[in-house]
């Protein structure tokens, strides 16, 4: 298998904590949390990041924005609402290399993004 964190974690090869799962996505809780409820959403499918979306069909691209929907309800976030984040990059402080999306909430959040 390859060594990418976010994929041994799809393949079940490192434990975490799931929250939702279908066929192409997989969420689960963040090991370092920077809210109440902090999930990640990621691809089963390698890509990069942001700057590799062709890396994934469209399919699995609108399926993680459903998927974020559904986290945040399963959380109880869904009403109270909730920020969905992608780093990307030096600057935008990407430190996994695999695709995620952060879902953040369970408390009112900075009203500054940085
Ligand atoms: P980023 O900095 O946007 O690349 O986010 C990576 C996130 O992955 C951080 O919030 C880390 O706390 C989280 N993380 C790293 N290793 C694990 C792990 N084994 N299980 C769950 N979350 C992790
Ligand atoms: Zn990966």
């Amino acid at each position: 298998m390859n060594e990418c964190l976010f994929c041994k974690i799809a393949a079940g090869a490192i434990p975490a904590k799931t929250v939702y799962e279908n066929d192409v996505v997989l969420a689960f809780h963040d090991i370092n949390p920077q809210s109440k409820a902090h999930v990640l959403l990621i691809p089963k499918k390698h890509a990069q990041g942001l700057n590799d979306l062709n890396a994934l069909d469209d399919g699995t691209l609108s399926a993680l924005l459903r998927a974020a929907k559904e986290v945040a309800r399963l959380l109880g976030i869904q009403d109270s609402g909730y920020r969905l984040v992608s780093n990307c990059g030096e600057d935008g402080r990407q430190s996994v290399q695999h695709l995620h999306f952060h879902i953040l909430g369970g408390e009112r959040l900075s009203d500054r993004m940085v």
